[in-house]
């Protein structure tokens, strides 16, 4: 007996497209699913990751929603920078990012610190982007979804605010 299953790739018979987001066929007995605009994406059964063949971009699914995943840190910074953009026009100040913890070393030479020298923890050793303050996330271990998504901004009063809310690719 064959399972149905197997004869797709790991997301399924059909998924939305990560750049324009529409629903896209899987290509049977093969890993690849194919967008008529943005070409061939392919499912790696080992990472879980989605990987668009003609960039090399990866993306990660985390309840329905793709979040690519950066190798470059110019990338993730602008990817932070046109969140709270949208925040910004949509009247709310953002008063913190939260970095996924697996970007720790790529962004942590681009991080702004007053007085990087310093030892003691005083306000002005926290590191920053964009002049707000930066926290890592917790271990994936003890929330899964930091696996996957990149970042959390937290507005005023305090409310994270989660990114796919603000998608760059819409
Ligand atoms: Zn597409």
């Amino acid at each position: 007996m064959i399972n149905p299953g197997l004869q797709y790739p790991i997301f399924g018979s059909e998924i939305k497209c990560p750049h324009c987001r529409q629903v896209i066929p899987a290509l049977t007995l093969t890993d690849t699913y194919l967008c008529s605009r943005h070409g061939a994406f392919e499912a790696d059964p080992k990472t879980g990751d989605l990987v668009h063949l003609q960039s090399g971009r990866h993306w990660r699914l985390w309840q329905g929603e793709w979040y690519r995943q950066h190798t470059h840190a110019d990338s993730i910074r602008f990817e932070i920078h046109e969140a709270l953009d949208r925040l910004y026009t949509e009247g709310y100040r953002a008063t913190k990012v939260i970095i996924a913890r697996r970007y720790r070393d790529l962004v942590s030479t681009y991080l702004e610190r007053s007085t990087p020298w310093r030892s003691n923890a005083g306000d002005g050793s926290c590191p920053r982007l964009y002049g707000l303050p930066v926290d890592f996330s917790p271990d994936p271990a003890e929330e899964p979804c930091w696996e996957t998504i990149n970042f959390d901004l937290e507005k005023e009063p305090g409310v994270p605010v989660r990114y796919p809310y603000y998608r760059v690719f819409e």
